[in-house]
C-alpha cells in the first residue's frame, strides 16, 4: 500500500523501514503534522499513518476521504485525537497500536516520582555548579506511603506492581478493576477516597469525555496538602490551570508532567531558539518542584520497534483482508 506517513522524525523512519522491510509497503514520510493545512499532502496514498498531536477531526477525514485514503493507523495507544463517528461515516477504517510497552511508560512514571521526590533535577544542576549543600533537597521515603493509581489497564498495573516493590501502599480506582492488580495486594476504591488517602496519584486512564479534566479544582480540594501529581497519560486529563492554582497555594507539592493539554504547539519540536507562547506552560516551568518531560514516556528501543511492527502489520492485514489487526471504531469501544 502506498502510505502517507505524517509527524515523523528520523527515529520513526528508522524503525518503520526496518519493521516495512519484508512487508514491501510505500511508505512517505513527512514532518508535517497532519491539520487542515497539510492533509491534502496526503496525495494518492491509500493509508495515512499519524501520530498523538496530528488532528484526525471530521473536516480532515472528509478531505482524506475525497482523497481515497482507506485507512488511518495511528502509531499509538490513544484515539483522543480520531473523531470514530466521522471516520464510520467517511468509510475509513482507523487502527492503532494497543500495546507496544506497558514498562516504557510505567518506568518513566517512576522516573518521574523518583526525580521529583529526591530532587535529583537539582541536584544534578548543584554538583556541577560545585554546589554540594544539601537544604532544599529532602526527600521522602516512597516505603510506606499511599499511592493512587487512577486507571490499571496495561500501564497502571505495571505501575502498581513497581510501587507495590517499593513497600507503598497502593490505592487504585478504575471502573473496570484488574484481577492481577488486586491480587498483589492493590485497594480499588472510589475515586473521591484514593484523592483524599494519597501522598502521590498517579493518572493512567485514556482521555475521553469522562476523563477531560478528571483533576480539577474540586479533585484538588479533596487531596491531601503537599500531595505529588504525575501524569503520563493525556494532558487534558487534569485542568492545568486549576494545578497551577494548586501549585501556588501549597496544594500540589511536586507536579510531574509527560503531557499536556496544550502539547501540540510545543513538544516533538526544538524551540530553544525560540520563546514560549504559552503562558501557562511557562508559568509551570518556573516552579522548583514541577517536572515536565515532551511526551517522552513512550520512547525506548523496545517500544518503537513494537509500534513499528504493530502499525506495518496494521496496514498489512488491512491491504490483505480490508480490517487492520487493532482495529478501533466506535462499536468496538461501546462494547
Ligand atoms: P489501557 O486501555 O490498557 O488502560 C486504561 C485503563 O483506564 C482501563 O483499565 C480503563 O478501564 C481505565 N479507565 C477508563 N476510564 C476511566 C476512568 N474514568 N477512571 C479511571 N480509569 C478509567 O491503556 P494503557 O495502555 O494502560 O494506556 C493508558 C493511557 O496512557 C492511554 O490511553 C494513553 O492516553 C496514555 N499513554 C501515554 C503514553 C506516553 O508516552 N506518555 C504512551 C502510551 C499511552
Amino acid at each position: 500500500m502506498h502510505v502517507t506517513v505524517f509527524s515523523t522524525k528520523p527515529y520513526d523512519r528508522r524503525f518503520l523501514e526496518e519493521a516495512n522491510a519484508t512487508a514491501g509497503h510505500s511508505l512517505s514520510f513527512l514532518d508535517a503534522r497532519l491539520s487542515a493545512a497539510t492533509s491534502g499532502l496526503a496525495g494518492s496514498a491509500d493509508a495515512v499513518c499519524v501520530f498523538v498531536n496530528d488532528e484526525v477531526n471530521s473536516d480532515i477525514l472528509a478531505s482524506l476521504a475525497s482523497m481515497g485514503v482507506k485507512l488511518v493507523a495511528l502509531r499509538a495507544a490513544g484515539f483522543n485525537n480520531v473523531d470514530l463517528e466521522a471516520a464510520r461515516r467517511e468509510g475509513i477504517t482507523v487502527a492503532r497500536v494497543p500495546a507496544y510497552s506497558p514498562h516504557a511508560v510505567a518506568e518513566h512514571t517512576i522516573a518521574l516520582i523518583l526525580t521529583l521526590n529526591r530532587s535529583i533535577h537539582r541536584a544534578y544542576n548543584r554538583v556541577r555548579e560545585g554546589n554540594f549543600a544539601l537544604d532544599g533537597l529532602l526527600g521522602f521515603d516512597l516505603s510506606g506511603k499511599t499511592a493512587g493509581v487512577v486507571g490499571t489497564g496495561k500501564i497502571g498495573e505495571v505501575v502498581c506492581r513497581i510501587l507495590t516493590g517499593f513497600g507503598c501502599t497502593v490505592l487504585a480506582y478504575d471502573p473496570q478493576p484488574s484481577a492481577a492488580c488486586e491480587q498483589m495486594g492493590v485497594r480499588y476504591v472510589p475515586l473521591g477516597e484514593l484523592l483524599a488517602l494519597s501522598d502521590i496519584v498517579t493518572l493512567h486512564c485514556p482521555l475521553t469525555p469522562a476523563t477531560h479534566h478528571l483533576i480539577d479544582a474540586q479533585a484538588l480540594g479533596r487531596m491531601k496538602r503537599g500531595v505529588m501529581l504525575v501524569n503520563t497519560s493525556r494532558g487534558a486529563v487534569i485542568d492545568t490551570r486549576a494545578v497551577l492554582r494548586g501549585l501556588k497555594d501549597g496544594t500540589i507539592g511536586y507536579l510531574g508532567l509527560d503531557v499536556y493539554e496544550e502539547e501540540a504547539d510545543l513538544f516533538f519540536e526544538d524551540l530553544s531558539q525560540r520563546f514560549i507562547g504559552d503562558d501557562v506552560f511557562a508559568r509551570l516551568l518556573t516552579f522548583p518542584n514541577v517536572l515536565i518531560t515532551g511526551h517522552q514516556a513512550f520512547f525506548t528501543e523496545e517500544a518503537l520497534a513494537n509500534i513499528a511492527e504493530t502499525t506495518i502489520g496494521n496496514i498489512t492485514s488491512f491491504e490483505r483482508t480490508g480490517q487492520a489487526t487493532h482495529e478501533v471504531s466506535v462499536e468496538k469501544i461501546a462494547r
